[in-house]
């Protein structure tokens, strides 16, 4: 199964993702995952991507096809994949048509999980993630089960993500919402798109992530 997972930023992609992976065990290839480890490495790739991250800008389309076309190119992506976070672009997308032709491979289905931007603005200011295995919490919406201790590896230390600073997330918000229209418009249009409302508890939203999936 190929499924692409859409959605602005804090719309929910990662937090639906931890559990499609634990659920169907498909590969979760998170482009912004890729920077921030190499951010974290130091090497030259995660370099480049923190001028445009830390201001919330994308880092640009060459660079983010080349990690992905590497990536989809690894063996355990034979099972299939989940694509969160790319494409970001038309660039991106045409670019994804000619990695995957290459491949012999094809997207299934795209779950793009619709949320009111204000309510975005709440949820990037309180995510937490935990530096250990990076699972995402949320100090009111979805804070961790015993305080301090995360659910998913039991590790104590977290961290708040530099990009979801204020003056950030209006830049990023702002970004994702122009470029995300067309790419919207671009799938819709070859009959993969399917629509949830995130703006619900985390476990409603999975259902329906399930269904679709089932459904595929
Ligand atoms: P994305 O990967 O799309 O940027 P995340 O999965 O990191 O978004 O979620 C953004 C924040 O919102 C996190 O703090 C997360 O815990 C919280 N969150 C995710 N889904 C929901 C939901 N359905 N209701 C309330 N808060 C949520
Ligand atoms: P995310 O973790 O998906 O919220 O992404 C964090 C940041 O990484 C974004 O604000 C961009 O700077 C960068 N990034 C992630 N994915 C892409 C992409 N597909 N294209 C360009 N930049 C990206």
């Amino acid at each position: 199964m190929n499924l692409i997972l859409m959605g602005l930023p804090g719309a929910g992609k990662g937090t639906q993702a931890e559990r499609i992976i634990d659920a169907y065990n498909i590969p979760h290839i998170s482009t912004g995952d890729m920077f921030r480890a190499a951010m974290k490495n130091e090497t030259a790739l995660g370099l480049e991507a923190k001028s445009y991250m830390d201001n919330g800008d994308l880092v640009p389309d060459s660079v983010t096809n080349g990690i992905v076309k590497e990536r989809l190119a690894e063996d355990d992506t034979a099972k299939g994949f989940l694509l969160d976070g790319f494409p970001r672009t038309i660039d991106q997308a045409q670019a994804l048509e000619v990695m995957l032709a290459d491949l012999g491979k094809k997207i299934d289905g795209i779950i793009n999980i619709d949320v009111p931007t204000d309510i975005l603005v709440d949820r990037l200011s309180g995510r937490f993630m935990c530096r250990n295995c990076g699972a995402t919490y949320h100090k009111v919406f979805n804070p961790t089960k015993v305080e301090g201790t995360c659910d998913r590896c039991g590790a104590h230390e977290f961290y708040q993500r530099e990009d979801d600073k204020p003056e950030t997330v209006k830049n990023r918000l702002s970004v994702n919402v122009e470029q995300g229209a067309p790419i919207l418009d671009f799938y819709t249009k070859k009959g993969l798109v399917h629509n949830i409302d995130g703006n619900r508890d985390i476990l409603e939203v999975f259902k329906d992530v399930q269904s679709i999936i089932e459904s595929l």
